[in-house]
């Protein structure tokens, strides 16, 4: 009996030992795997480490420590062949690209909030995260790069769920870039090439498709976002998802780079569609830095719920390219029961081109170019203007001859979403407006030639022009009708228009320019006195300037104004004396 169980013990303390030894090989060989896995990681770790600095190394090798730091103007001692290249490449982009790319990714900027501002909290658990969406075609790298290092280092970890960023059909593809990108920002940036361009609008939209957030920012890819940028731009949205919610937008220099702060902005457009600035209402004004209605959103710049996005359709499938998609989305968003605020204590820079850049988006001709962007303007007003788009037809004839194609899709939109009409917008939102740029417009003070008194057979003439500086030349026969070049209309918003191009002063009043008409009055506002025969540039009393003639040089000038001066004296082919007996009326 005692043997066997003392047999039963032995079996039993064999199995004991065999179970033990068994477990410590187990442990052995599992740590081992471990050590393997550890080291494989650690080895991607530093591959990838490597990499990034390798990459680093390249884009950033000619940052110059400091330079444009905390936002100022990136100066130094240029040598001339650095100026030349540039000036070069302002040139070919619009803005300063040889300066950009030695102004560091992750500069600094001057925080400009206003202080009330600054006091602002917002429980950041209680925000929503947003998917940023940038969509771009043909960007200069360092600046899409400045633009995604602010945004990482400047947004709260917690609210920036991901990046979406749409290349829009770029001409070449910088695998180089591209992969340092993906490194740089690991799963922060979802970078996403639409092989043939689409144009903004449907580039933004398909990246809003992809976007897991419920708030969507979109942006251009020329920006820097500042400190404290996204929380006051998300807060309006929570409390009312029909809100879309846009930043002042501050200018980044396409000189220098120096980050300028903007005005607030009440956005509009005029009777031929394009993009106006109104004065803020007073009590805005008073109640800033809180919110306040913007009528017509800039375009690149904004934030909205992703389920009202959608709902409202996106843009407009028939937009092409580029431009009139913000006055569609801020009409579509007002009128179906939406809104559009303007948060002051949210900031982000743009970088505005060079005025005197024609910035050009496709290989198309110029022509076809600008038939393209007209027929996007034709849908918005055909769809959204009612009676008022004859208005907009009148002052731009040309959108009257663009196809516009299809329209039944936005119309049944508009039905869907039982959207208000056109004129509830003009009464609630920018009654001012019509003071400014009425619907039936008083009649111009002045047309015809404008003709040198002193000089009597000299005209003023477009034609005559280099490098945009009119000149003077032999007047036409007819006086009142002459030819094209010598037409002038000091047309009743005092601008002196001919055609689509209106004279400008520059250089504080010093010389004169031919341009594209801004209607924003500034340096395009013209006065004729016609008792004294002096036509003054110049809306500030104290800045005005007289135009001369320089009968020598076919040149045109200004001075200080001097009644006595003949070379100051003008007379147009027409004047409409009643109404230039009440041109100082409203001054
Ligand atoms: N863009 C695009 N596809 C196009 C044209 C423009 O993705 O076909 C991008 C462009 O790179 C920029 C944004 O759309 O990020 C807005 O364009 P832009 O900055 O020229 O407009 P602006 O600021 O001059 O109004
Ligand atoms: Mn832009």
């Amino acid at each position: 009996m005692c043997l066997e169980i003392w047999r039963h013990k032995k079996r039993v303390l064999l199995l004991l030992l065999l179970m033990a030894t068994g477990s410590i090989f187990y442990y052995l060989y599992t740590l081992k795997l471990e050590r393997e896995r550890d080291a494989n990681v650690s080895s991607t770790t530093s591959r990838l480490e490597r990499e990034v600095s390798e990459l680093q190394a390249v884009f950033e090798s000619k940052v110059i420590p400091n330079l444009g730091a905390l936002g100022r103007p990136a100066r130094g001692n240029w040598t001339s062949e650095e100026m030349e290249a540039m000036e070069k490449s302002q040139l070919e982009t619009g803005y300063n690209a040889w300066l950009s790319k030695r102004i560091s990714p992750e500069r600094t900027l001057y925080d400009m909030r206003h202080r009330s501002c600054k006091k602002l909290e917002y429980p950041l658990e209680k925000l929503p995260s947003v998917s940023v969406v940038i969509t771009y075609h043909n960007e200069e790298p360092s600046v899409l790069l400045r633009t995604l290092s602010s945004l990482r280092s400047r947004t709260p970890f917690l609210l920036l769920r991901e990046i979406i960023l749409m290349d829009d059909g770029s001409s070449s593809v910088d695998e180089k870039f591209n992969n340092f990108l993906q490194i740089k920002f690991l799963n922060m940036v979802k970078h996403r090439r639409i092989t043939t361009q689409v144009g903004l609008m449907q580039a933004r939209v398909a990246g809003a498709q992809l976007a897991l957030a419920d708030v969507l920012v979109f942006l251009d890819s020329h920006v820097e976002v500042t400190h404290g940028w996204l929380e006051p731009l998300i807060a309006p949205i929570l409390k009312n998802n029909r809100t879309c919610t846009t930043p002042i937008i501050d200018t980044i220099d396409y000189e220098n780079f120096a980050y300028r702060r903007g005005k607030p902005s009440r956005g509009f457009f005029n009777w031929e569609m394009n993009y106006i600035q109104l004065p803020l209402l007073k009590k805005e004004a008073v109640a800033m830095p809180a919110p306040h209605q913007n009528p017509i959103m800039n375009g690149g710049l904004f934030a909205i719920g992703r389920q009202w996005f959608a709902k409202l359709g996106g843009y407009d499938k028939g937009l092409k390219l580029w431009g009139a998609e913000q006055i569609e989305l801020s009409l579509k968003l007002w009128l179906c029961g939406g809104e559009i605020l303007e948060v002051p204590c949210s900031r982000v820079g743009h970088l505005y081109r060079d005025g005197n850049f024609k910035i050009r988006y496709t290989d198309k001709d110029k022509n076809a170019e600008k038939k393209l962007i007209s027929r996007n303007y034709r849908r918005v007003a055909e769809v959204w203007l009612d009676e008022f788009k004859d208005k907009v037809f009148a002052n731009a004839p040309h959108l009257t001859v663009i196809p516009v194609g299809n329209l039944a899709e936005q119309r049944e939109l508009k039905k869907r979403l039982h959207c208000k009409p056109f004129k509830w917008f003009l009464n609630n939102l920018a009654w001012d407006f019509l003071n400014l740029y009425p619907v039936l417009d008083p009649e111009d003070y002045a047309s015809g030639v404008i003709q040198s008194t002193s000089s009597p057979k000299l005209c003023l003439d477009r034609s005559e022009s280099p490098n945009g500086r009119p000149k003077l030349a032999n007047c036409s026969s007819d006086r009142v009708f002459p030819k094209p070049e010598q037409h002038w209309i000091l047309t009743n918003r005092r601008e002196l228009r001919s055609g689509f191009m209106c004279l400008e002063v520059r250089n504080s009043g010093q010389d004169v320019y031919f341009y594209q008409c801004h209607g924003q009055r500034g340096n395009q506002y013209w006065s004729f006195d016609s008792k004294l025969h002096l036509i003054i540039s110049g809306q500030d009393k104290g800045a005005r300037r007289c135009l001369e003639a320089q009968a020598e040089t076919n040149g045109l000038t200004t001075g200080d104004c001097d009644p006595q001066k003949p070379k100051q004296h003008w007379k147009f082919g027409h004047q409409n004396n009643q109404r230039l007996q009440q041109i100082w009326d409203r001054d």
